[in-house]
């Protein structure tokens, strides 16, 4: 039976950085709702701004809607297999859709949470840069890019610094953490489904024990 993986932490704790190495090195797909989102929000519809404005303020995007995306995404052929799911679940409520999900898929779920100490996931965020154009993540502190401020596959473009990486936003958003998604990991454990690394580590031991957990 194939599988959706599932990684949880804070914003910061490097779902994203790991999920593109597994994307990369094993060609598990990586489905990123935050990219998702980033990318529906170019468009000049209401919906678009609304998206927007949700994302700049840290605050969480509707149950609902964030789960039509996921479904239509994962039932493209890529996702027939393992495919792992970067940034969803977050609440309650998406945990037992994604249960629904599952079983119509008939895949069983491995969440496996990457733990990062608060201080540490502050700086992080405010470190964090990355390419528009390849999505590839760099961090002025712990993961430079070659050249100053360009992205190594793209040295012609400049690398951003997310909208919603500012201090406001990160604060409400390690609070939603706290308060929707940290419920999630006991929920995980309880059924027997929940792993846990050690996500302060340099990123290529933090890759070896996903490796070894999928
Ligand atoms: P991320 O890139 O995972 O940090 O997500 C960036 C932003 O996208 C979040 O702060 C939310 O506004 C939105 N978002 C991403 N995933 C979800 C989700 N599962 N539920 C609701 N909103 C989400």
């Amino acid at each position: 039976m194939s599988k959706i993986i599932v990684l949880i932490g804070a914003p910061g704790a490097g779902k994203g950085t790991q999920a593109r190495l597994l994307e990369e090195k094993r060609g598990i797909p990586q489905i990123s709702t935050g990219d998702m989102f980033r990318e529906m929000k170019k468009a000049d519809t209401p919906l678009a701004r609304e998206v927007q404005e949700t994302m700049a303020a840290g605050n969480l995007i509707s149950d609902d809607l964030t789960y039509k995306i996921v479904k239509e995404r994962t039932a493209r052929a890529d996702c027939q297999n393992d495919y792992i799911l970067d940034g969803y679940p977050r609440t309650a409520v998406q945990a037992a859709q994604l249960e629904d999900l599952a079983s119509e898929q008939n895949k069983t779920i491995q969440a496996i949470e990457i733990d990062v100490p608060r201080a540490e996931l502050l700086k992080r965020l405010t470190g964090r840069r990355s390419c528009s154009v390849c999505g590839e993540i760099y961090n002025i502190y712990s993961k430079p890019p070659k050249q100053d401020n360009v992205c190594d596959f793209h040295p012609e473009t400049t690398l951003t610094h997310r909208a919603d990486d500012n201090e406001e936003s990160v604060g409400t958003r390690l609070a939603n953490y706290d308060e929707q998604t940290k419920p999630l990991l006991e929920y995980y454990e309880k059924s027997g489904r929940l792993e846990k690394i050690d996500g302060t580590r340099e990123l290529q031991q933090i890759y070896a024990d996903l490796d070894k957990l999928i």
